[in-house]
């Protein structure tokens, strides 16, 4: 099939709303130029430095993040200052303590660093008991020969290195678990001699206080959710670091390992260049080492959103036989480049509540959302 036939065939699958979005697939970035160095480029009175991105569940941290940078400090540090506060945070249930277990009800948590300015790197995961993998990750990069570290491993390093090991599972969290196990099997519900046969949550929510998480533990059943947070920082002297962080898929296998601690997919800094990340399905940004890829998009001339939108045709191209199975999954990009430049892109420009993807940004005046551009202006799933 020539490239033009397959192109045809995507599109008439995907149907006539998503054929608006044709200028974005499979083509090359409208500002790609050709192969250049991009430190080359002279830093210009209008770089607009220090700078620090993130996910959009970072908002409200960004703050910490700029005061760091604009005291002189280190990037990493900034970014590890945001994102150790969402670790920290029992209510956002897609990171660190607090976050969704895997199938047997087990926390376990995947990060990666990379510190630009000394070009190293530093990751763990499938960790369990350590609420912040962000600084274990760190401990990795700082204190041991290595870049990654998983498992049982990871666990131990942490001790060794005085990590205190503690119960990631919040009671949320838990009654999550259970109202999903409750729905994949009926061994887990209650039994047909009891009053409450076929009640299954009502029996987990026994509490005034339980029954105000009923929606929310709906919602994580029936869409199973994804969730991490990624901060990218520049400081005013272009040095350039990021991190990644996540629980990771709820509900997983033992052992899933998302992209998140992927150095080159869930997150990658080339202190020449930029940094990048990504949120959202990590099973889909493995496959084309997305945060390499946009790296590597920026060095020859993208724009930071083009080169996250480059990143997104290539996901998209990946589903080319099957569209509407796109429509079943999120994924974000995230891009910082060293001159202060940044973007990012999502597949949809809707989460499945209809509310649009944003991403957080702080430009050294204050920490605001802003809208992703998305390949595809539509609603997409959270699978
Ligand atoms: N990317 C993460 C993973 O796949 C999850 C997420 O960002 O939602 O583990």
């Amino acid at each position: 099939m020539t490239d033009w036939t397959r192109r045809k065939f995507f599109f008439s699958t995907l149907g006539a709303a998503l054929a608006a979005s044709t200028q974005r697939l499979f083509g090359a970035t409208s500002s790609a130029s050709a192969p250049g160095v991009f430190a080359a480029r002279p830093a210009a009175a209008s770089d607009f430095r220090p700078i620090i991105i993130s996910s959009a569940n970072g908002v409200t941290h960004l703050d910490d993040g700029m005061a760091i940078l604009k005291s002189g400090g280190d990037t990493l540090d900034a970014a590890l200052a945001v994102v150790t506060k969402v670790e920290d945070d029992p209510n956002d249930d897609s990171v660190g303590y607090g976050g969704l277990p895997n199938e047997d009800g087990v926390v376990e948590l995947d990060a990666s660093v990379m510190h630009g300015p000394t070009h190293r790197a530093g990751a763990v995961a499938s960790v369990q008991k350590i609420k912040n993998p962000s600084l274990v990750a760190k401990a990795v990069m700082e204190k041991t020969n290595h870049v990654f570290i998983v498992g049982s491993g990871a666990l131990q390093f942490a001790e060794d290195e005085g990590f205190i090991p503690m119960n990631l599972l919040t009671e949320r969290s838990r009654i999550a678990w259970l109202a999903w196990k409750a729905q994949s099997s009926e061994n887990w519900r209650p039994g047909l001699d009891s009053p409450q046969w076929k009640a299954q949550l009502a029996t987990l929510l026994d509490t005034p206080e339980k029954m105000a998480w009923r929606e929310h533990i709906e919602q994580v059943v029936a869409h199973p959710i994804t969730g991490t947070i990624n901060c990218l920082a520049v400081n005013s002297k272009g040095e350039v670091s990021g991190t990644t962080t996540t629980s990771g898929l709820s509900w997983k296998i033992a052992g899933r390992v998302g992209d998140s601690p992927v150095i080159g997919a869930g997150l990658f800094v080339d202190n020449e260049v930029g940094g990048a990340g990504s949120t959202g399905r990590g099973e889909e940004n493995i496959k084309i080492s997305g945060g390499h890829t946009i790296v590597e998009m920026m060095r020859r001339g993208s724009s930071p959103t083009d080169a996250c939108l480059e990143a997104l045709h290539r996901v998209a191209r990946n589903y080319q036989a099957f569209p509407e199975r796109l429509k079943q999954f999120h994924i974000q990009f995230y891009a910082l480049n060293k001159h202060g430049e940044y973007g990012a892109g999502s597949l949809w420009g809707k989460h499945p509540n209809g509310a649009r993807v944003q991403y957080a940004v702080h430009d050294g005046t204050k920490a605001q959302l802003l809208p992703t551009t998305p390949l595809f202006d539509e609603v997409g799933g959270d699978y």
